[in-house]
């Protein structure tokens, strides 16, 4: 019985690899569910190809345009942001891949653990915006959580086969295109400068959240939900050439670390396939032409919005949503060029300090609290 996947995000960067790992075995997997937000042409040309047995655009303008496309098809097509809530329930679906950006994300993943499906997460924000309450649910309804972001699996795979409890978590970081900017230098960084990320391919969102370190930022605080241990036990290396790809210290100093070349096909593939591994065709290090490995100290006074995702950490309750939303905001922003790039971290900062503070949040509650911190994140660019 092949496994049967809803992609939620097929169009962008992680869900056009995952859909080259099923390609890969087709023998094990299926394309059961597709979804995009816009793109509606590479949506269909996906459907045509993988065969799914529905498709979700996001975008309600664009369904009659999809609808009709596949009109010949025996593919069903819905539209909206319900209906990918309603896709992941369905019976039939054995995995949840959550490669779409941003909030957008929470919903449908809830409704997945409801429905008691296996997670394979790259949708770092829901557990940035959610993570207590995400984890619990996915607890009491035996929903497995597998991390596809490339450290979080490192992590994964250096716990496989341990009993012993985390002493530290090493969450290593490229630093990004900046990395030896000065802070006058960083005054004046372009979109497109940000967008030229050293190591890895990726949406355009989180490329700039890696150019601001905010990415690095929200994987403690992912890294903190899915392993369950302290933002004091989590430390972040910059690691420019992005061969470790996180490592974990135990209680005898040992520490355990996941090597590769950069490429998310791997963590994407393990989380379908775990508690196997898969044979692929991907690169493999080149030991002795490989660049030397090397680690450094980040520095929160350049790059604030780490330091802004600590403490957002530190403070738990709606803060960590709080941040995430104003993010959402300025990264936008800046990618529109109404903001410049030391500025995010201000919004992000003046944020924090004005939205409404909500200690233990409900699902409804975190939905005000991201409305309002967009309000006022958007205010203050003005
Ligand atoms: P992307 O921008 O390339 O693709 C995003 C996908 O989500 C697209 O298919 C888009 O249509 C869909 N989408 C966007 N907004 C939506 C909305 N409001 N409603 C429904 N669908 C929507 O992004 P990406 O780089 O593939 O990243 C996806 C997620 O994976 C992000 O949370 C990111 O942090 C995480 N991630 C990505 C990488 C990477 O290498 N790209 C690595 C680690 C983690
Ligand atoms: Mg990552």
């Amino acid at each position: 019985m092949r496994k049967k996947i809803a992609i939620l995000g097929s169009t962008g960067s992680i869900g056009t690899q995952a859909l080259q790992v099923i390609e890969e075995h087709a023998d094990l997997y299926e394309a059961y569910v597709l979804t995009a937000n816009s793109q509606a042409d590479l949506l269909i040309r996906q459907a045509l190809r993988f065969q799914p047995a529905a498709v979700v655009i996001a975008d309600e303008a664009r369904y009659q345009y999809v609808r009709d496309a596949l009109a010949d098809q025996p593919i069903q097509v819905y539209a909206g942001q319900d209906a990918l809530c309603q896709v992941v329930e369905n019976s039939e679906v054995d995995i949840v891949l959550t490669a779409l950006v941003g909030f957008a994300g929470l919903r449908p993943t809830v409704a997945a653990i409801r429905a008691h499906k296996q997670i394979a997460l790259a949708n770092k924000e829901t557990l940035v915006v959610a993570g207590e309450l995400v984890t619990r649910l996915a607890m009491e309804n035996h929903a497995p959580i597998l991390p596809v972001d490339s450290e979080h699996s490192a992590i994964f795979q250096s716990l496989m086969g341990e009993e012993s409890e985390i002493e530290k978590i090493i969450l290593t970081a490229s630093g990004g295109p900046f990395r030896k900017f000065s802070k006058e230098e960083l005054q004046t960084v372009t979109p497109a400068m940000a967008l030229r990320h050293p190591n890895w391919d990726m949406g355009a969102k989180i490329t700039i959240d890696s150019a601001s370190m905010m990415n690095k930022g929200f994987e403690v605080i992912e890294a903190k939900w899915l392993f369950g241990v302290e933002a004091s036990d989590i430390q972040v290396v910059v690691h420019p050439q992005s061969i470790i790809h996180s490592a974990v210290q135990f209680r005898d100093g040992a520490v355990k670390a996941q090597l590769g070349v950069p490429d998310m096909r791997v963590p994407i593939q393990l989380a379908f396939s775990y508690p196997y591994r898969l044979a692929s065709q991907f690169d493999r290090l080149d030991w002795y032409h490989m660049a030397s490995l090397t680690f450094e100290e980040p520095d929160l006074e350049r790059f604030r919005c780490l330091a802004l995702a600590f403490e957002a950490l530190r403070r738990g309750g709606s803060m960590p949503c709080v941040v995430n939303a104003a993010n959402e905001v300025v990264n936008l922003a800046f990618r529109q060029e109404q903001c410049q790039f030391l500025q995010m971290a201000e919004v992000i900062e003046t944020t924090m300090l004005r939205a409404t503070f909500v200690q233990q949040p409900s699902l409804d509650d975190l939905f005000q609290c991201d409305a309002e911190a967009r309000r006022i994140a958007a205010e203050f660019i003005k």
